[in-house]
Formats: C-alpha cells, sequence, structure tokens
C-alpha cells in the first residue's frame, strides 16, 4: 500500500478561513449574536485572552499532563500518526502536547521561570502562532487515547488537545467545519442542521415502513409518549443520511414489545462540544436530552451507535451540564444482550454469512470499556465472526474520531495516516467491517474507498435487524 507522503508544512500553515463566521455575523445568527459561539477578532489581543483563558482551565487532571511527561517516546510507539510517517516528528503525541505544555511552562510553571531553555518553555507571539497551533490540535490529533494508555506516566494527551481546542474555539481560530457545526448544533439542537419537520417526517415515514415490513400498519414509532420504560436516542445522522438504522432499532423494539419513545427535541445524542472543547456547548446539549427523559418520565435513556454520543451522553455530559444523574442511560447494545437473552427476540445467523470483523470505536472501547457485548451480539447473529488485531481498547481509531470527518482540509492527512487502519482490516479477510458508531461508518467509508478495499461497513443494529425472525403482531405496552 504505497502512498506518497504529504509535506506536514503544507498542514501546519493552512491559514484562518472565517468566511463562515462573517456570514453568520452578518446574518445575526443568534448563537453568535448573543456570545455563545465566538468569532474571531483580529483587532483584540488573542495571545493575552489565550493566556487567560488557559489560566482558568487548570486543574489536577490538566496540570498532571502538562508536567508528568519524561520524554521517553513509548507514546510514538502507538499513535497511527507516527506509526504511518515514521520520518515526521510533528506526528510524536508528545511533541502535539508539548506546544501546549511549552506554553504552561512560560507562564505557569516554576520550571519556565528557572530554566526555560531546559524545559523548553514559550510562548505564541501572534495570531500566526495560534494558527498554527489550531492546524496542530485539529488537524494531527484525533483524541482516540491510544497514546494515554501506553504512557507510563499518566500523561493523557488528548486531554491537552481538548484543552488547547477549547481555548482556540473561544476566540474563533477553529477550522471552518468546527465553527459550522458548533453553530448548528446550538441553533438546532444537533449536529446536522436538522429541523423538527424533517426529523418528524423522517419517524413517520420510517414508522410506515416498518409498518408494511411487520404486516402492521397502525405501527408507529411514538412522539413524546410519557412514562415508557425509555427513550430512545439518535445520531443526527441517522435522520439525515441513513433513516434505515432508525427502521431497524424500531423494528427490533417491536418484536421485543418493548415500551419506548423518541423526544420532539433533545434526541441528539451526539455532542460536538467534546471534539471542539466547548464545554457550553457539551452542557447545552447534553442537558437538552437530560430534560427531555426527565419530562417524559422515562425510566432509562437508550444510546444508539455512536463513540463521542456515548461517551458524552453517559458520563461527560452531566459533568459539563452539572446535572444530577437520577435517570440511567445505557448502549442499545445492553438493551439488545437483553431481547436475546431472556428471549425477547429471535434471531437466526444464517442471515448474515459473509465474512464479518468488528470494529471498536474509541470512545467506547478505550474510554467507555464497552467491548464485549458487542462481540456477544455478533457471535450470535452471524455465523463467520472474526477478530480484527490489535482489537478492543488496543484498536486503532477509524481516522474519523475527534471530529475529523468536519474538517475537510486536514483529509489528505487522514488518508495518509488511514493506512494503518486499512492494513488492519485487510488483514481479516472480511467482507464486512461491523462498528457501533456512526461516525465510525464514515471514516471507515472515506478509508475503504480511498484505499479501494473490498469491503462494506456495517453496523451491530442493521445485522440484528437482518438476523431477526419476525414474530406475529405483538400487544405494544
Ligand atoms: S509516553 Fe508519556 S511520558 Fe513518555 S513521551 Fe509520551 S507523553 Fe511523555
Ligand atoms: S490521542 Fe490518538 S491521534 Fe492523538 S496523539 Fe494520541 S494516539 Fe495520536
Amino acid at each position: 500500500m504505497i502512498e506518497k507522503s504529504i509535506n506536514i508544512e503544507d498542514v501546519l500553515s493552512l491559514p484562518l478561513d472565517p468566511k463562515e463566521q462573517k456570514k453568520a455575523v452578518e446574518e445575526k445568527v443568534p448563537c453568535v449574536a448573543e456570545g455563545r459561539l465566538k468569532v474571531y477578532d483580529p483587532n483584540t489581543n488573542n495571545v493575552k485572552k489565550f493566556l487567560e483563558l488557559l489560566q482558568s482551565r487548570l486543574n489536577r487532571s490538566v496540570v498532571g499532563s502538562m508536567t508528568a511527561c519524561v520524554h521517553c517516546g513509548m507514546c510514538s510507539e502507538v499513535c497511527h500518526y507516527v506509526l504511518a510517517r515514521p520520518h515526521d516528528p510533528t506526528m510524536v503525541p508528545a511533541y502535539k502536547g508539548d506546544q501546549i505544555r511549552r506554553i504552561f511552562k512560560k507562564h505557569f510553571d516554576w520550571t519556565g521561570r528557572i530554566i526555560p531553555w531546559w524545559v523548553h518553555a514559550g510562548s505564541p507571539k501572534n495570531d500566526e502562532d495560534m494558527n498554527r497551533l489550531k492546524n496542530i490540535v485539529f488537524g494531527t490529533c484525533t483524541g482516540c487515547r491510544r497514546c494515554t494508555l501506553n504512557c507510563p506516566m499518566g500523561v493523557d494527551t488528548a486531554i491537552l488537545v481538548r484543552l488547547t481546542r477549547g481555548l482556540l474555539t473561544e476566540l474563533g481560530i477553529v477550522p471552518e467545519g468546527v465553527f459550522v457545526v458548533s453553530k448548528d448544533q446550538w441553533e438546532t439542537g444537533n449536529q446536522m442542521g436538522v429541523t423538527e419537520d424533517e426529523y418528524l417526517e423522517t419517524l413517520e415515514w420510517m414508522s410506515e415502513e416498518v409498518g408494511e415490513e411487520i404486516g402492521d400498519p397502525t405501527f408507529k414509532i411514538h412522539v413524546d409518549k410519557e412514562d415508557c420504560d425509555f427513550m430512545y436516542t439518535i445520531n443526527p445522522r441517522e435522520v439525515k443520511y441513513d433513516p434505515r438504522s432508525i427502521g431497524h432499532a424500531a423494528k427490533i423494539f417491536y418484536a421485543a414489545g418493548e415500551s419506548w419513545t423518541m423526544p420532539r427535541w433533545g434526541w441528539d445524542m451526539t455532542n460536538f462540544g467534546l471534539f471542539s472543547g466547548d464545554d457550553k456547548l457539551g452542557a447545552f446539549v447534553a442537558k437538552n436530552l437530560y430534560e427531555a427523559a426527565k419530562k417524559l418520565r422515562a425510566k432509562r435513556i437508550v444510546i444508539s451507535e455512536c463513540g463521542h454520543g456515548y461517551r458524552s451522553t453517559r458520563w461527560e455530559g452531566y459533568n459539563w451540564a452539572k446535572y444530577s444523574q437520577d435517570i440511567s442511560s445505557e448502549s442499545v447494545l445492553v438493551t439488545l444482550i437483553r431481547y436475546i437473552s431472556q428471549g425477547r427476540i429471535k434471531v437466526d445467523p444464517s442471515k448474515n454469512s459473509l465474512p464479518v470483523t468488528f470494529h471498536d470505536s474509541c470512545n467506547i472501547a478505550r474510554s467507555g470499556d464497552l467491548t464485549e457485548e458487542p462481540r456477544w451480539i455478533l457471535k450470535r447473529v452471524c455465523t463467520d465472526f472474526r477478530e480484527m488485531f490489535p482489537n478492543r481498547a488496543d484498536n486503532f481509531c477509524c481516522t474519523g474520531g475527534g471530529g475529523a470527518l468536519s474538517m475537510v482540509e486536514y483529509k489528505p492527512l487522514r488518508m495518509e495516516v488511514a493506512k494503518i487502519k486499512a492494513q488492519q482490516l485487510i488483514d481479516t479477510g472480511a467482507k464486512q467491517v461491523c462498528t457501533i458508531c456512526h461516525n465510525c461508518v464514515d471514516g471507515l467509508g472515506d478509508l475503504i474507498r480511498h484505499y479501494k478495499l473490498d469491503m462494506q461497513v456495517v453496523q451491530v443494529l442493521d445485522l440484528v435487524a437482518n438476523a431477526l425472525v419476525v414474530p406475529e403482531k405483538k400487544e405494544e405496552k
């Protein structure tokens, strides 16, 4: 798999392009006009603001990662950017962390005052330096945390990357895609700017499709139904590009005789705040969802297939929103396991006979420790399941993590480093790669097209729905 290596200077010197920011100001988009989403101001002292913000964000876990690195280099052995570009020192996780570490040392650490030359203390001088920092933290790291697991000192480079992203987001020094997706989520409550009409029409359409398939024209996906066993939350990509996955879930819930609903507002369990480092956006999105579940008196929140959505909804969101966790939540995988193990649904694995492997999403496996559940299901709904190596918490990122899919300017680098993942997929000999994340579907899809692999991406809900033995009409609870 020979891929021409791109010139990293072309990436690190990509200019700031605030066209969309200017448009949002002119159009008086509420989140911008009200200052919830910041735009770049060339007439302010951005370096000074950056340092003030950094000081306000220092806490024990951040300072630990700022001070503990001993530059042993072990993180460089596991990052897919380094493995794909071993000649390039800027790909090393410790180098990426050093870009914020040197600023911390210069301004907030005694080592920077006494021995600045020893600890490479330094400060950004102008907006050009800040822009370069933007290209490093948004363009050369997917926040996958593979390096975190390999660091003997407990340094979490992804935390430093997210922190730096968040500071730059407060100054509007961000890739255009990050600004646009943040704006959409602030304005519409979801990352893809899906309107309420679009959402409700899609649910109606899926109700009809499922009703036809199961031979029950009265079947309906309920919206805002109170006192259900769970409230189902999804990724907006499901409405925009893959409504089948909503239909698949609905068909399975029907077969299990489930009492469930979807909310009219607060249905997006993804959260761009995790990627942009904007805790305020993170809090807004997570709170929408928690409040919806509370209002509907749902007993549980069930989270559809999404890596960063799972992480944001299940634990990060409660911290960002300072919200008490009084309604439990679970991945739809746990729901499916309950159905299969309790005999509430019947599955026929012979319906999925192609060789299938499994890609662990970083946020679910490495950060969430949910690794055995998808395998438990796959071994029951497919006839030829094959492990990919390495796997579970050691798996490689799909290369679309950390919001990378929204930043088109970094795609050439992303595709180059994707050769590590592509080789992992080829080695399995599988014809299908299953994942439990819509973001990974697109990340894997990009690299499958780029490297012309003979493989398709599927999700657990697709395979379970395909293997489902649909029962006679059930009485809905
Ligand atoms: S493994 Fe940890 S201590 Fe070693 S260079 Fe990387 S971040 Fe620093
Ligand atoms: S978080 Fe992942 S992409 Fe970022 S430096 Fe670490 S291993 Fe590399």
